[in-house]
């Protein structure tokens, strides 16, 4: 059915006529219908919930498409760690320790019975019947590494296997940190390098940040913090967008892995590094913690300034030259 103009979702084309992942989202905002228990809806990394007197509930979910953030020879087991690590880590964005999951998951299937239809790469025609299980064994390791209770889900026919997980989390409410506090005069950390996460295989094996963020919020309470997924550029975006500010990132200071240009390391993927701000005091106060504690786990990038949306790049010499606060976007 076409969309009306008026219809959630009807927005979501570009000036240039090409959908958008993130208008998309924007169209449906309007039409959230909150209730009063709901303190942050769509916008951040999860979704913000009255628990009690002092916590926070916290919903996150993700989706993992074969064809599109894995291929049918990645091995299983890192498909299941990045369907939950990936939400892991959104918690983990927002200053909180995740719970309990639910997971759903689509399988191939042939004439009405499960088919796996997973093939290993070099044997085109033989089947990988475990495939399904390997992705499981990955999602149990890491609800088991991370304190996670698997508690349901759901379990249907699909053309490619699909797999989706709903986590929860929890944050005490003094602890609960937004992508809308970044406020100008605060300086810009990440927790580690950046970029080539595709060719690295880092995309699918990474480790969430959450003894970084409990850490972090503990000792310095950033003033705004998400997780990278789509790009240190266009994730900064999200932050600049939600605090109405800008920022300058300081091209010789950003981390990046080996081998990585800072192109890559500015519009690449799937870091699933922390992205955070810091009053000027606390920013001092980290940065003599980490000389103190000869500790390189979080690094200084930049700063946060007044004029709002605007993303520059600065180099050596103190030129600066604005870039587009964008990154990945899935369509
Ligand atoms: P992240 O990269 O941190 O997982 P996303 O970019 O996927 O975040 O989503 C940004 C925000 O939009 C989140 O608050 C998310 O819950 C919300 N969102 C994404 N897709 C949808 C959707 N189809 N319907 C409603 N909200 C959505
Ligand atoms: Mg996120």
């Amino acid at each position: 059915m076409k969309a009306t103009q008026g219809d959630p979702g009807s927005r979501y084309h570009t000036s240039e006529g090409a959908m958008n992942e993130f208008s998309f989202i924007d169209s449906i905002k309007p039409f959230q219908n909150l209730s009063c228990r709901v303190i942050k809806g769509i916008g951040d990394d999860a979704a913000v919930l009255e628990l009690d007197a002092k916590r926070y509930q916290l919903l996150t979910t993700d989706m993992l498409v074969e064809g599109v953030h894995f291929l049918s020879n990645t091995p299983a087991k890192l498909v299941g760690h990045k369907a939950l690590a990936c939400n892991i880590s959104d918690i983990a964005a927002m200053g909180g320790i995740p719970t309990f999951a639910v997971v759903s998951i689509g399988i191939p299937t042939g004439t009405g019975h499960i088919e796996f239809s997973h093939r290993v790469k070099g044997q085109e025609n033989s089947m990988c019947p475990d495939y399904v299980s390997g992705t499981y064994k990955g999602i149990f390791a890491c609800a088991k590494r991370f304190g996670v209770s698997i508690v349901g889900g759901d379990t249907v026919k699909a053309d490619k296997l699909v797999i989706n997980i709903a986590l929860l989390g929890e944050v005490e409410k003094k602890n609960l940190v937004l992508r809308s506090g970044a406020k100008p005069g605060d300086h810009l950390f990440v927790s580690g390098p950046l970029g080539g996460t595709l060719k690295s295989g880092k995309h699918l094996n990474f480790t969430p940040r959450v003894k970084e963020a409990r850490f972090l919020i503990e000792q310095f309470k950033p003033s705004a913090m998400m997780d990278i997924s789509d790009g240190l550029a266009g994730d900064l975006g999200h932050i600049l967008n939600a605090s109405r500010v800008g920022a300058e990132i300081d091209e010789q200071r950003l981390p990046l892995n080996k081998g990585v240009s800072v192109d890559e390391a500015l519009h690449g993927g799937e870091d699933f590094e922390l992205l955070f701000s810091l009053s000027s005091p606390k920013s001092a106060k980290l940065v003599e913690y980490l000389r103190s504690h000869r500790c390189g786990h979080f690094v200084e990038i930049g700063r946060i300034i007044a004029l709002p949306k605007k993303l520059y790049l600065c180099d050596g010499s103190g030129r600066r030259r604005e870039i587009e606060p964008k990154g990945y976007t899935h369509f």
